[in-house]
């Protein structure tokens, strides 16, 4: 596995690759690997090689009171868990080798970064999309590979690939959970084992939105109401929101009619935790 940490290296490599005739597969990450990049890493190996897998913690998508600096970090790790998934390039930048002291253009969709963690995280999209944009231009890949536990980003993420042009194919990967049903994040990390006890509170949600979905309520406001009960059980747990949107335009929906977004954002102490589950999936 070869490890890049130069922007100009990394994209002079991919050109080589790229007119050599291959077809590169990328996964980009924030690092501290956990099972469900690794789910993404075999999905871009199924359809692509190389892959190329990118460990950057994005500074513009941070707002100012957020987790930056605390984010957690272990490159050892990371790297090993890249060799094991038979990773061909790890692309592992420095703030300055991606962002200059003055950069001044940024990459902003506009309609489905509105709404959800849009509303609470006002700049975070921005920063995703600016930083993907950037990143797309860096590895040349043919496909991408996003996961959909954070599925507002994958929304916004292919909007952009589509109205800039981007010649990439972005491809979704499931959400992996604990086995206990809690989705695997980064930032679990953060909490103590009281609060990993009553984080599970956020699938329980979600299950038990999709039971009453599953007995023929198509109302988004008790399905709401049905994952506000579970999230009240836990005192640790204060709700950033509960929506119910059409799962390709992200627009709120009254009545389930085609595929929902059941999108939840939950605090469990000071951990922001986020999760979904798509209703009425074709
Ligand atoms: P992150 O390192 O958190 O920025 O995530 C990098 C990629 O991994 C994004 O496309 C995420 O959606 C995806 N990802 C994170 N957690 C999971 C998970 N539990 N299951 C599937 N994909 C995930």
């Amino acid at each position: 596995m070869e490890i890049i940490r130069s922007v100009s290296e990394m994209q002079r490599r991919a050109l080589a690759l790229k007119s050599a005739g291959e077809n590169i597969g990328f996964v980009p990450t924030m690092g501290y690997l956990h099972r469900g990049h690794r789910s993404l890493m075999r999905i871009a190996h199924e359809r692509s090689a190389p892959v190329v897998v990118s460990i950057f913690v994005n500074p513009t998508q941070f707002g100012a009171n957020e987790d930056l600096d605390a984010y957690p970090r272990d490159f050892g790790r990371d790297e090993q868990i890249c060799r094991a998934e038979g990773v061909d390039i790890l692309f592992y930048p420095a703030d300055d080798e991606m962002y200059r002291g003055d950069s001044s253009v940024f990459v902003v969709e506009e309609r489905l970064a509105q709404g959800l963690c849009g509303r609470s995280r006002p700049d975070h999209f921005r920063g995703v999309c600016t930083v993907v944009a950037k990143l797309f231009n860096i590895v040349q890949p043919a496909i991408a590979v996003f996961g959909e536990k954070d599925y507002q980003q994958l929304c916004v993420l292919r909007r952009m690939t589509r109205d800039l042009n981007f010649p990439v194919e972005v491809v979704s990967g499931p959400i992996v959970r604990e086995k206990d049903g809690l989705a695997i994040s980064s930032r679990n990390k953060y909490l103590s084992q009281e609060e990993r006890r009553q984080a599970l509170c956020l699938r329980q949600a979600l299950d038990a939105a999709e039971e009453v979905y599953a007995g023929g309520e198509r109302d988004a406001a008790v399905l709401r109401d049905a994952v506000r009960r579970e999230i009240d059980v836990a005192p640790l747990a204060k709700i950033d929101y509960i929506e119910l949107v059409d799962a390709e335009n992200l627009e709120s929906v009254d009545r389930i009619r085609r595929p929902a977004l059941l999108a939840l954002a939950v605090y469990i102490g000071v951990t922001r935790l986020i999760d979904n589950t798509v209703v009425g999936r074709l």
